[in-house]
């Protein structure tokens, strides 16, 4: 804590207070400790020990009582100090009293002034009238003392100077220091100062003329400082018969102002030397500093010199009142800034881009002095930026161009692949037991091939085109792996390989993903596996591992063979695509180097990452981690088809109707003769209408009622969509089963089918087996007709 006599020396206000009435200097009253602590010249005039402090309890009123903490504040009476309860007299005062508070705590301030009221003055002595004078003299000192001015005069008729005791201080000389003009002038060593100090004094003792300086001195003590000496003469009968003055130690202000002098340059010439275009400006947007660059920047056909000191407003006339607005923004203590400003400068013949900075500068002594301005032409690289933008817009046209072109590709070979597959299923099944049979079943395998890498390359456009979407559903997990696994069986089998199956107990039934997917990542890795294994065997592992979030299960799936694994340097290359590991692999394995690539992407929409660890020569293993989501429905309560009832109702209609009649609307021939090879082959007794459009098949349905429509989407005229839509809308359409067939490439097809009325979705190519399905879940009651399971 400071020393409660201490805290008044910074409030000018007390200063003040005390000087006007404390003769004999003042007292602080901490009234809640009960504690009275005096100024020097106070305990001076008690004869106390400076710094004693004393209790309240001395202090009394004029009637002899103590003093109430509570006593008003900022009220002056007469009263007395008295150590001793015995000794009635005491020190007797008129006391000033006024209330502060610091720190929380508040005191009362006691100004002590001689005792002169009449009333008193019969029962108190008043104070010896030299004891006065000489306090008035302390206070003076003292004051002085606190500002640290010091007095000295010359009396020219005697020849005798007088030095006061600050100046004796600030000249750090012994208090026996003998002072003479000569002796003065000596502290000041620089020559500057020397000159000067000699010259006013000359001048002074000469010629009367006051003089006031700042100079610099060394003291007795060698200490450097900086002092403000002024001096003035005392004439009688208009002759100088005595000179004075007083001098002050100004070393702090000097040092700071000196500092502050260094520091605003140091500013000014970072700013006039910045290799930015930077302008200092004051509160009345005038130039203090600025750079070279501003010049160049705004063309300014003025020189540095001649800007300063002009106002930016009358270099600037035509500047947008938005720019002043900014200004005063600025001025007012605002950043400002931004960080692409195209504007057009008067004159010039294309805009400039700019990025510029507004910020307040603040004087030292508080307050803004005005604001800094940077400014940068950024003019060139925003035009490579926007040029590069639109080469950028340019190669994603074409990347997206490129994805089109073997998306539509991919499902140009796809529809004649479809005659082949489908023919060649047809031909196998009619070349049973003949020697033909082996050539038909080997189209059908390579058609099947070529099929599968035409998927591939469709897949890994549509991934790369971002076009990939997952269909994120309730699935069995294990059913899914289950699946790849037998559908891989028998090729594990005719290579002497054995698929085996590790499964973790711990992993929950149903969980959300996409199962085709998945499964076409498996079929993908087990196939790997298969290819690049001739001995041993090939593990497909699935082990749940712990998840910090409740709603996930975290599964790691593996397919590990005892193949010719994978060299160190390629492991990271054959995830690319169409890369495989090197190029004799194409030639003794086959593949196109998507299989990896696609896997990834999927994985990836998963959110997860495939990855591998192999040795070469002794096997590989694939393995990647999905966080899997739980379902949130009971799925006890899932039904295939929501509209179950509706169906069952439109199936009850055609029971009593003889002879089934299914209308096949495709515009494509040969499709159309494959779909009526496989119908007649897969129901008894029924006759297939034709249409080759949506149109016709609009007015063929009107006119035959028939029990299904198997519906293509594209076509000529009218397409599937809007046939759909008219049919439903006829009184007989309303209940038809109709089955889109579709090459289903393009995203949400499939749901657009449901959305216009559709009951069912076919892929292309058209395969049998899954008409088969189709038919006999859409006629149900003529289940009869469809032939029962044989071999293809
Ligand atoms: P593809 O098999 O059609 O060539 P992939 O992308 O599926 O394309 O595989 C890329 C390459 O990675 C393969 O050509 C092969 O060199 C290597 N590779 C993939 N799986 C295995 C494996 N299980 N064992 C050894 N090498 C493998």
């Amino acid at each position: 804590m400071i020393h409660p006599i201490a805290f008044i020396k910074n409030k000018p206000e007390l200063c003040a207070f005390v000087l006007e009435h404390g003769l004999f200097g003042f007292l602080i009253w901490d009234t809640s400790l009960g504690m009275v602590y005096p100024s020097e010249i106070a305990t001076k005039s008690m004869g106390l020990v400076p710094h004693q402090s004393f209790p309240a309890a001395c202090l009394l009123n004029h009637s002899g009582y103590n003093l109430d903490p509570k006593y008003k504040p900022n009220h002056s009476f007469f009263g007395r100090i008295c150590f001793d309860p015995n000794e009635s007299a005491g020190f007797p005062f008129h006391f000033h009293s006024i209330e502060v508070s610091e720190g929380g705590k508040s005191y009362r301030i006691l100004a002590l002034d001689a005792a002169l009221n009449k009333n008193e003055e019969n029962q108190i002595p008043i104070i010896q009238s030299e004891m006065e004078l000489k306090s008035v003299s302390r206070l003076l000192d003292q004051m002085a003392n606190l500002a640290k001015i010091g007095g000295w005069d010359l009396d020219l008729r005697t020849g005798k100077a007088n030095w006061t005791d600050v100046t004796k201080r600030i000249h750090e000389v012994e208090d026996d220091f003998n002072p003479s003009v000569e002796s003065g002038l000596q502290f000041y060593h620089s020559e500057e100062s020397r000159t000067k100090i000699t010259n006013a004094v000359n001048a002074l003792l000469e010629m009367g003329t006051e003089y006031d300086l700042e100079l610099e001195m060394v003291t007795a003590k060698g200490n450097q400082t900086w002092v403000r000496t002024i001096g003035r003469a005392e004439y009688e009968n208009e002759k100088i018969v005595k000179i004075y003055g007083i001098i002050q130690d100004i070393n702090d202000r000097k040092k700071w102002e000196m500092a502050l002098a260094s520091q605003t340059a140091i500013l000014w010439s970072f700013v006039e030397h910045a290799p930015a275009a930077v302008a200092m400006l004051d509160q009345e947007m005038r130039y203090i500093a600025l750079s070279q660059r501003w010049i160049e920047d705004y063309k300014i056909p003025l020189l540095k010199e001649e800007l300063i000191g002009k106002c930016h407003y009358e270099v600037f006339p035509n500047i947008s009142d938005e720019w002043k607005k900014i200004h005063t923004r600025g001025l007012a203590g605002e950043i400002l800034k931004s960080d692409e400003d195209i504007w057009r400068p008067p004159g010039w013949e294309k805009d400039q881009v700019i990025q510029w900075e507004i910020r307040p500068w603040n004087l030292l002594s508080g307050g803004i002095g005005g604001i800094l301005m940077f400014t940068r032409d950024i003019t060139e690289s925003y035009e490579t930026k926007l040029e590069l933008k639109h080469a950028k817009e340019v190669a994603e046209k074409s990347y997206n161009a490129k994805s089109e072109f073997l998306a539509n590709m991919s499902h140009e070979i796809r529809t004649p692949l479809n005659g082949i597959i489908g023919y060649s299923d047809l031909l196998a099944e009619t070349l049973v037991d003949t020697a033909f049979n082996e050539y038909a079943q080997i189209i059908k395998q390579s058609a099947h091939t070529l099929l599968n890498i035409v998927n591939d390359i469709l897949d890994f456009s549509k991934a790369e085109a971002g076009k990939l979407q997952l269909a994120e559903e309730p699935n069995d997990l294990k059913k899914v792996i289950l699946d790849s696994i037998r559908i891989m069986d028998i090729q594990a089998i005719t290579k002497g390989l054995d698929i085996r199956l590790d499964l973790d107990g711990n992993i929950p039934k149903t969980l959300m993903f996409d199962a085709n997917r998945l499964r076409q990542v498996m079929l993908n890795l087990i196939g790997n596996a298969l290819k690049f294994t001739e001995i041993g065997f090939i593990v497909c592992k699935l082990e749940r591992l712990e998840s910090t979030l409740e709603a996930e299960v975290l599964v790691r799936i593996s397919v590990k063979d005892t193949g010719i694994g994978i060299a160190l340097e390629n492991q990271k290359k054959i995830f690319d695509s169409f890369t495989q590991e090197d190029f004799s692999t194409t030639r003794k394995f086959g593949g196109t180097g998507l299989g990896l690539a696609i896997s990834r992407q999927l994985l990836s929409l998963m959110k997860s990452e495939l990855q591998v660890s192999s040795t070469l020569g002794q096997g590989s293993e694939f393995y990647f981690i999905i966080p899997f989501r739980l379902p949130e429905v009971d799925l006890n309560l899932k039904s295939d088809s929501p509209n179950v009832m509706e169906d069952l109702e439109g199936k009850e209609n055609k029971t009593n109707r003889s002879g089934l009649k299914i209308l096949v609307v495709e515009d494509n021939l040969v499709n159309m003769g494959l779909m009526k090879n496989f119908i007649k082959r897969i129901v008894t007794d029924v006759s297939i209408l034709e249409a080759e459009n949506g149109e016709e098949a609009i007015s063929v349905f009107q006119k035959e009622n028939p029990h299904l429509i198997l519906m293509d989407i594209q076509m000529p005229v009218k397409n599937g969509y809007d046939a759909t839509i008219a049919i439903r809308s006829l009184p007989a359409g309303t209940n038809v089963p109709i089955i889109a067939v579709t090459a289903g490439i393009i995203d949400g097809e499939k749901e657009k089918c449901f959305a216009v009325g559709m009951n069912d979705y076919l892929s292309k190519p058209v395969q049998k087996e899954n008409l088969k399905q189709i038919l006999r879940k859409w006629l149900l009651e003529e289940d009869s007709r469809i032939k029962p399971e044989q071999s293809s």
